[in-house]
């Protein structure tokens, strides 16, 4: 499998797995997908649903890998898998689904280290950049910037591995008492936590402002985990294979016969929903993907109207992981979406979104097809849904749900007659991580996880400086 840019013009030869592994955007702007999508046939399906029952997720999850990598050998791949994928690392099962009322199921994908689903891809990033970094005896430093869940999820995947030293830039007193205590509480030589007096953008700017001084990046073999790395999508493709195989077997055991689910996924950078669209384009039997946004809606609004509209900046909601002004993984979406013409991605992501800060397909063919070809519908939930899912959900089931999850949830409801199937809901974070949601919701602490009482009390390994792109060169030149 070779892998290609989203901007590519035709017949550019690909690249393989690990050559696109360490940088995320490819040199021409665009971003890397595979030349095309393996398929899945039935018997392959049945065969996973086997190897799921009786090996579990780490042996499904080297199955699916193994169609998109070709330059790492089996058995490495398969100890990669086994390594990231652990019981000790994600419990047992790994993504257990559980049913809620209505036909209903959440895939639980927080049960990771730091309680959210961006640990399921960035653990396996952390196996698979030490596995490389160690044949091409080479060493990364990546430098990042958070507004919450990412940065802990690559901290806590990437410490402790050999070569690897992270450079996390987090604004200043922004992030929930939680999400600090869990990066700062980090007290590892190769993971620096920076607090930057400004927003989340002006962490965004530094880094951009870093990494385009090219010298220098060279310098330190500068590297992103961002979530426009394919390493990301591709490791969260397996999670939708595993959640459809499940949450059929448990319906076929109570004598449901489904043959096809719908998901719903609470999106901002589209990364989620990528792998998503990936798994139903090899095949996958999913009739809908659901695309929940919160108040940042540029997503729901492109799939409603046809028009994509980057905002000048992001409203800050009570679902903070997903407000989003533009979507970073949507052109992957789009590329597909036009018949892979690269050239007409190009023209759209360059400039015309750089001239008029939106494009429109409304009139066009590929649009009118998207939700017959490619599955998608979408919904946004406000605040005030937010709360009142936490609750009716907490009242139905006796479930306390995240306010990311209860987006979906939401959405998921309003849809429910337009789809097939149970809708599946990807679980993006435990409710420990935004506990004042929860109290305003329900009027209580939610129940926080044995792995994470008494955080807030550990020492904070943090250092403040200001948004200053040549200090921060100068902390990464110095650091030991
Ligand atoms: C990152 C995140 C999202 C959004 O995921 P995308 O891949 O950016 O669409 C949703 N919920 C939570 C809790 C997150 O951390």
């Amino acid at each position: 499998m070779r892998y290609v840019s989203t901007r590519s013009t035709p017949n550019v030869p690909g690249l393989p797995f690990c050559d696109i592994l360490l940088d995320g955007l490819a040199p021409d702007g665009g971003l890397y997908l595979p030349e095309h999508y393996p398929s899945l046939t039935a018997e392959t399906l049945a065969h996973w649903r086997t190897l799921l029952a009786t090996e579990g997720y780490a042996a499904v999850a080297f199955e699916v890998l193994d169609l998109f990598v070709d330059d790492i050998p089996d058995a490495d791949l398969r100890a990669i898998c086994e390594r990231a994928y652990a019981s000790e690392v994600f419990g047992d099962p790994v993504v257990p689904v559980q049913p809620l009322s209505d036909g209903v199921w959440l895939a639980k994908l927080s049960e990771g280290p730091t309680a959210a689903f961006k640990d399921m891809a960035m653990q396996l990033l952390g196996q698979l950049f030490e596995y490389e970094l160690a044949r091409r005896d080479e060493t990364l430093t990546i430098l990042g910037a958070t507004s919450g869940d990412t940065g802990s999820a690559a901290e806590y995947a990437m410490r402790g591995r050999r070569g690897i030293t992270v450079f996390m830039l987090s604004p200043q007193g922004r992030m929930s008492p939680f999400q600090q205590a869990q990066m700062f509480s980090l007290d590892d030589p190769h993971i620096v936590n920076l607090a930057v007096e400004g927003v989340f953008d002006d962490c965004q700017d530094l880094v951009k402002a870093v990494m385009g001084d090219a010298a220098f990046k060279a310098a330190h073999n500068l590297g992103a985990v961002n979530s426009i790395n394919w390493g990301r999508v591709v490791a969260q493709v397996v999670y939708y294979v595993v959640s459809y195989l499940r949450v059929t077997t448990a319906l076929d055991a109570a004598g449901e016969d489904v043959t096809r689910v719908s998901f719903a996924v609470p999106t901002g950078n589209f990364g989620n929903i990528c792998a998503a669209h990936v798994a139903r384009e090899m095949g996958l039997p999913i009739d809908a993907l659901i695309l929940a946004t919160n108040e940042n809606n540029v997503l729901d609004e492109f799939f409603r109207t046809g028009v994509y509209r980057v905002r000048s900046g992001a409203e800050e909601t009570s679902s903070p992981s997903m407000d989003i002004s533009k979507a970073s993984n949507f052109e992957r979406f789009v590329y597909d979406l036009l018949g892979r013409d690269g050239v007409r991605t190009a023209e759209l992501f360059g400039p015309v979104l750089r001239e008029q800060g939106f494009f429109d397909l409304s009139g066009t063919p590929e649009f009118a097809d998207a939700r017959r070809r490619y599955g998608f519908v979408s919904g946004t939930s406000t605040h005030a849904d937010r709360l009142a899912t936490i609750r009716a959900v907490e009242t139905a089931d006796g479930v306390v749900i995240d306010p990311h999850t209860a987006d979906a949830v939401k959405v998921a409801h309003d849809l429910r007659d337009a789809v097939a199937g149970p809708i599946i809901v990807t679980e993006t974070a435990l409710p420990v991580k935004f506990s004042a949601t929860i109290v305003e919701a329900l009027g209580r602490e939610p129940e926080r996880p044995a792995a994470f009482v008494g955080i807030e009390d550990l020492p904070r390994q943090v250092t403040d400086i200001p948004a200053d792109a040549e200090l921060l060169k100068r902390i990464i030149e110095e650091h030991p």
